[in-house]
């Protein structure tokens, strides 16, 4: 019974992303020309490493090329409840006609898996899944996966259909996972703003630095003594704005503590010093450059 009823529902599924698509791709007699050259996905699932270690998704797709219209990523989905998925892995597919595709989980647990294609078609986004769910159990350093039970999966998928009917073409915008600190960039992630899948995350390039310098000047701006220590492990010079902020402040001495090639270092900026004219045009002052005027200590 319950079998039946989940095949049902797939077909309804699969109806409804063949209109989306016929949307997407024009009208009338177009959608048929169109719809034969779209791109195929073949044998998505769940697999293990060559090795045994780690767990994949993969498939094999056709006709997918630059004339598709499409980019295609393929993902591999953790399932963490009936009606949340996060990304254990993904790759985007290159060009190329035909072939396979991986993308290997760098690490994962013990859950429930699915593979699944994303087809964006210029930010609206047809989502294929693997037509089963996979338990994954690590034991030692080798991983087992097997298929999901039928009836077990059709209650499962039948719940995702009710939660978002699943055939979500998804519109997405930009979401901060995780602010920037001095030591690691931002994350964000584009979600879908109508079922909240994430279908991509990307480091913003040089927020981590900016994070640095932003609290390096709250630091000296706030100094309630007459010394402030800046420590680090990444970064080894000042933007121009923490300059002008220590120079606002001639009461308050600076002491850097940083890395440089793989030594420790240490250089302290008296107070009152005339910093402002020690960054380049850029509108940067390195650490070892500090060190040559100042002092220079190893740690
Ligand atoms: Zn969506």
């Amino acid at each position: 019974m319950k079998k039946n009823k989940w095949k049902k529902s797939k077909l309804m599924k699969m109806a409804v992303i063949s209109l989306i698509l016929g949307i997407l791709s024009g009208t009338g007699t177009e959608v048929i020309a169109q719809a034969a050259k779209a791109p195929t996905i073949t044998e998505l699932q769940v697999g293990v490493t060559e090795d045994g270690t780690q767990i994949m998704a993969q498939c094999g797709f056709q006709n997918y090329d630059d004339k598709s219209g499409c980019v295609m990523t393929l993902y591999l989905y953790r399932v963490e409840s009936e009606s949340e998925m996060s990304i254990a892995a993904y790759q985007k597919i290159s060009y190329g006609g035909e072939g396979k595709a991986l993308a290997v989980a760098s690490s994962a647990s013990d859950g429930t898996y699915l593979a699944s294609v994303g087809l964006d078609y210029g930010g609206k986004v047809v989502q294929i899944n693997s037509e089963h769910y996979y338990r994954v159990t690590y034991s030692g350093d080798k991983v087992e996966v097997s298929k999901v039970a039928d009836e077990e999966q059709s209650r499962r998928q039948e719940n995702a259909l009710r939660e978002e009917s699943h055939a979500c073409v998804h519109e997405l915008e930009d979401e901060l996972v995780r602010p920037a600190t001095a030591e690691q960039d931002a994350l964000m992630a584009k979600q879908c703003m109508l079922c909240g899948a994430v279908l991509d995350y990307a480091e913003v390039p040089n927020s981590a630095y900016a994070a640095f310098q932003k609290e390096a000047v709250e630091a000296i701006r706030n100094a309630q003594t007459d010394e402030v220590i800046i420590r680090t492990q990444r970064w080894v010079s000042f933007h121009q704005s923490v300059l002008e902020a220590l120079s606002a402040r001639s009461d308050v001495k600076v002491t850097v503590q940083y890395r440089y090639q793989g030594e420790e270092y240490k250089v302290t900026i008296p107070a009152g010093a005339e910093v402002n004219t020690l960054a380049d045009k850029n509108g940067f002052c390195g650490f070892r450059y500090l060190n040559l005027i100042f002092d220079e200590s190893d740690l």
